[in-house]
């Protein structure tokens, strides 16, 4: 970013904080990880217009109760 003459002036952690970002007048550009897990966070920040660069992505099938296949099936919770 630096080389096409972007000046960062702030590193957030958490994406609530973005907020605080925009307060300060800057605007948040991207979203870098090591890891992301999962298809959930890629459309999530897309719909804020900020994209994640990440180092690996990782498939990961993740639901909200309602929608768990494996609780429709009645399938018994396991230990890890
Ligand atoms: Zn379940």
């Amino acid at each position: 970013m630096s080389a096409r003459g972007d000046e960062i002036v702030a590193l957030i952690r958490n994406p609530d904080h973005r907020v605080d970002v925009r307060t300060a007048g800057a605007e948040p550009v991207v979203i870098g990880a090591l890891l992301v897990l999962g298809s959930a966070a890629s459309p999530y920040f897309a719909e804020r217009g900020v994209p994640i660069e990440a180092v690996s992505r990782v498939p990961f099938d993740l639901w909200v109760p309602a929608e768990c296949p494996l609780c429709a099936s009645g399938q018994a919770l396991a230990d890890p």
